[in-house]
């Protein structure tokens, strides 16, 4: 098949054509249609992670399956499927209650400890494909459905954890990328009172209105806690939700909470931060983690843009052979919303 290969940390990703992928035991092989490409995946091109060369990337795919392994029983030829992109144990403390992003048995991710999306076929344990609901247009819409495993249920996840209400007001910093402006897109969706957008590039701001947000806040122009207490009228804001996680962006998010609120940590490379034990204490803020989602949420996200609740902004699809031009602009910042690459 032909694929997409990293071979080295930091180097431009090459076409090259490699052996078919067989299933083994309890795995299952899917013929790819789509698959997102995201920061999440960049960090692996740009060798910000570890991993083992050659790999094939990317995790948020559309994909038909084509061929089963001994003892695989629930899916079968044909079963439109997407990815779960953690790598569980699935009989663990926390995978037996619905935490299982928490796995003891933690097996990494797909795209980085297993080869990935970007390429023809697609090899997985069969319990990592999901069969997408009737009413998706997979065929039609291949790189939408297939950003919706993460794209789409990490917001999901964040709403729950964060307890989002209608009389919340919601910021969403790293509002522009692509889980941002899908952040802003549920946070609409779970009808958020008021719901900002926080970037540093202000030419995003245009798609962070269109998708959900009442109001943007210019991260250059510095001040942000300051910018986020006037658009509240002094009072704070409910539900912070950072996916830069810089020590600045996180301080200034910390900042600008009002009574009652939530800090929510999903990104960034772990820099330590500084609160205010006291404010801590007098608003009862809150500072909660939130890793990807559960396959239930995963499900429930795939079911969500089956009804026509929200459907995911995927804004620039290229042929896969052209993923390496895509990172380029991944790096650069220069992506609004999701890009994918498209099987042709
Ligand atoms: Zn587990």
């Amino acid at each position: 098949m032909k694929a997409m290969l990293l071979k080295a940390a930091n180097v431009p990703l090459v076409l090259e054509t490699v052996p078919d992928p067989v299933p083994g035991p309890g795995e299952a092989v899917a013929k790819v249609l789509a698959c997102g490409a995201g920061l999440t995946v960049h960090h692996a091109r740009a060798g910000r992670l570890s991993i083992q060369y050659p790999r094939i990337l990317g995790h948020e795919i559309t994909g038909e399956i084509v061929a089963t392994g001994p003892g695989v029983t629930e899916l079968k030829t044909g079963d439109p499927v997407t990815a779960y992109f953690y790598l569980t144990c699935g009989h663990c403390y926390w995978c037996r209650t619905n935490r299982e992003t928490l796995c003891d048995n933690f097996g990494g991710y797909v795209g980085r400890e297993t080869d990935g999306g970007y390429a023809e076929y697609i090899k997985l344990p069969a319990r990592n494909f999901m069969k997408l609901p009737p009413g998706l247009d997979w065929r039609g819409q291949p790189a939408e459905v297939g950003v919706i495993c993460d794209a789409i249920a990490t917001p999901v996840k964040v709403i729950r954890r964060a307890r989002v209400t209608p009389s919340d007001t919601v910021a969403v910093f790293g509002a522009g990328g692509g889980l941002g402006v899908h952040m802003l897109m549920i946070a609409r969706w779970a009808r958020a009172r008021q719901v900002i957008a926080v970037d540093a590039m202000a030419s995003k701001f245009e798609t962070c209105l269109k998708a959900g947000a009442d109001a943007a806040v210019n991260a250059a122009e510095g001040k942000v806690a300051e910018q986020l207490l006037e658009l509240t009228g002094g009072k704070g804001i409910d539900v912070a939700i950072d996916f830069v996680c810089t020590a600045g962006t996180l301080e200034a998010a910390g900042r600008a909470l009002g009574k009652g609120g939530r800090l929510v940590v999903l990104g960034g490379h772990g820099q330590p931060f500084r609160v205010d034990a006291g404010n801590t204490l007098r608003k009862e803020i809150e500072i909660m983690g939130s890793r990807y989602a559960t396959r239930q949420e995963v499900l429930d996200s795939l079911d969500l843009v089956a009804r026509g609740e929200v459907w995911p902004l995927v804004t620039e699809k290229v042929p896969f052979e052209q993923a390496e031009a895509i990172h380029q602009r991944l790096d650069a910042g220069l992506i609004t919303g999701r890009a994918a690459l498209v099987m042709i």
